[in-house]
């Protein structure tokens, strides 16, 4: 295990294969070859973080994988996280020409993750002098482990308060398994931490360091702690064994000792997003021999990517549609069944019964609180009406000049990499604030 932190070894993450295993050094060239270096780029635009495609793909295949690497981190520093974890499909390959030609798109990711991991040595990435300037940011998922990489390039001392053992965020507990496991995520993090940056885990700023304290130690902070715990339905039978919610349960199978799915022949899984897909997959990978979704709206309306939901279905999930959960029923204190419920046509429950079925596991993947409670006790710092920091969308400022946003607790909920641009973008800003500019 990479740096300072261990997990145990019998992890259920542990049995995933990875999806997109590295590409050998001759068929990284050749791949790369294939690019038209095209002026105007479309893969750059669809990048939230504008990496540089055409040039590193060139360096690739010219041999100079040091400066391909060089030329991804400039751009991203946690370039190696998004090689895995970004759903390229609909962001750099989405809009590679050849799709438009119906041939293949260039494997970007996997070029990403070639470049890095073939040429992202130390020293890679020139760093500004000491300026003595302080900044405190909260959480070290991939939106504060950005900024504070990119204020470390500029000369700035960075400190992440983190609340868990383990830093990285949902990069470290919530991605799927076959894209990226624990230990991907945690050598990222030390990849910044390589750049001066100080991770202080097992401290929650609002309990073990007050607000106050925080604002008196350093020049300016940002706030990236993310999302809450998983939303519950509040029906009957919800609290107990049995029902957990999906983020949790994910959490646990990635980084928990490797517990037993032996006595769970079914599950159910509440949602039609990206997290309900990734639930499913995870428990049919892990043998789990039933896996159904109930989802409230049609099949069409499921807001995860087209591409994902399709490979749940081929490796045996089933949608259940316009459906809710009324209720859930126990056995002996455990989840034995579900009574089924129609839903109307704006996905509300009806008293109209589809059925009751057995069932063990419920796995509720409805969305995620908003850490509303913490983010009140920073002086100046507002909420939209739906729980998002309101900031300035370009900086990342919010009403508090000394305090900056990004990330899933500022955009709702998005992927690592707006996470990533919205906490570089904020780190630029804090820069021009540091040195006076703003
Ligand atoms: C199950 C799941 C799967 C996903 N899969 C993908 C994927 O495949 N690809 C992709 O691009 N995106 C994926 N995402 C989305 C992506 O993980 C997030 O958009 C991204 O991690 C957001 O980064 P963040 O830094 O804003 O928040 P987070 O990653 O949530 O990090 C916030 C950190 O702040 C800490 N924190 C919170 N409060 C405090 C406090 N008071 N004090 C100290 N620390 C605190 C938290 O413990 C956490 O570590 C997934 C999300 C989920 C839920
Ligand atoms: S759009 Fe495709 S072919 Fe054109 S530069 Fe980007 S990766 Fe290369």
């Amino acid at each position: 295990m990479s740096g300072p932190y261990a997990v145990p070894s019998d992890r259920l993450e542990r049995r995933f294969q990875e999806k997109n295993p590295p590409l050998a050094p001759g068929a990284a060239r050749r791949e790369a070859e294939r690019c038209l270096y095209c002026a105007d780029a479309p893969c750059i635009t669809a990048c939230p973080t504008r990496i540089d495609v055409p040039t590193f793909i060139k360096r690739i295949a010219s041999g100079h994988v040091r400066g391909a690497a060089r030329t991804i981190l400039e751009a991203n520093v946690l370039g190696a996280t998004c090689a895995r974890v970004c759903p390229v499909e609909v962001l750099c390959e989405g809009a590679c020409v050849w799709v438009r030609e119906d041939r293949p798109a260039i494997a970007i990711g996997r070029l990403q993750r070639y470049a890095l991991d073939e040429g992202a040595t130390p020293g890679l990435l020139p760093q500004a002098a000491p300026s003595g300037k302080s900044v405190g940011l909260v959480g070290a998922g991939p939106a504060s482990l950005a900024c504070a990489g990119r204020l470390a390039l500029h000369g700035h001392s960075a400190v992440l308060y983190e609340k868990r053992g383990l830093p990285g965020g949902l990069a470290t507990t919530g991605v799927a398994p076959y894209k990226f496991r624990t230990e991907d995520a945690l050598r990222e993090v030390d990849f910044v931490r390589s750049l001066g940056v100080t991770i202080r885990t097992g401290v929650t700023i609002g309990e073990d360091v007050t607000v106050d304290e925080l604002l008196a130690t350093h020049e300016a902070v940002f706030l990236g702690p993310g999302l809450g715990p998983d939303s519950r339905l509040g029906i009957p039978g919800e609290e107990g064994p049995g029902v957990v919610g999906a983020v949790e349960w994910i959490e646990r199978m990635k980084n928990g000792e490797g517990g037993s799915l032996e006595n769970v022949e079914r599950a159910l899984i509440v949602g039609g997003g990206n997290t309900a897909v990734d639930a499913a997959r995870a428990l049919r990978g892990l043998g789990v021999p039933s896996v159904q979704f109930a989802y409230r709206r049609s099949e069409r309306e499921m807001k995860a990517y087209d591409h994902e939901l399709w490979a749940a279905k081929q490796e045996g999930a089933v949608v259940l549609d316009r459906t809710a959960v009324a209720e859930v029923l126990r056995r002996g204190g455990s989840a034995s069944a579900v009574r089924l419920v129609h839903t109307d046509g704006d996905g509300k429950p009806t008293s109209r019964e589809i059925a009751t079925i057995p069932m063990d596991l419920v796995v509720l993947a409805i969305g995620q609180a908003r850490l509303v409670e913490l983010v009140r006790r920073f002086p100046g710092v507002e909420l939209d009406a739906r729980g998002r920091i309101v900031a300035d969308p370009v900086t990342g400022r919010t009403g508090n000049p000394r305090v900056f946003a990004g990330g899933d607790a500022r955009n709702g909920g998005k992927e690592v990499v707006n996470a990533v641009a919205e906490g570089q973008a904020a780190a630029d800003a804090i820069d021009s604030m540091l040195r006076g500019e703003s």
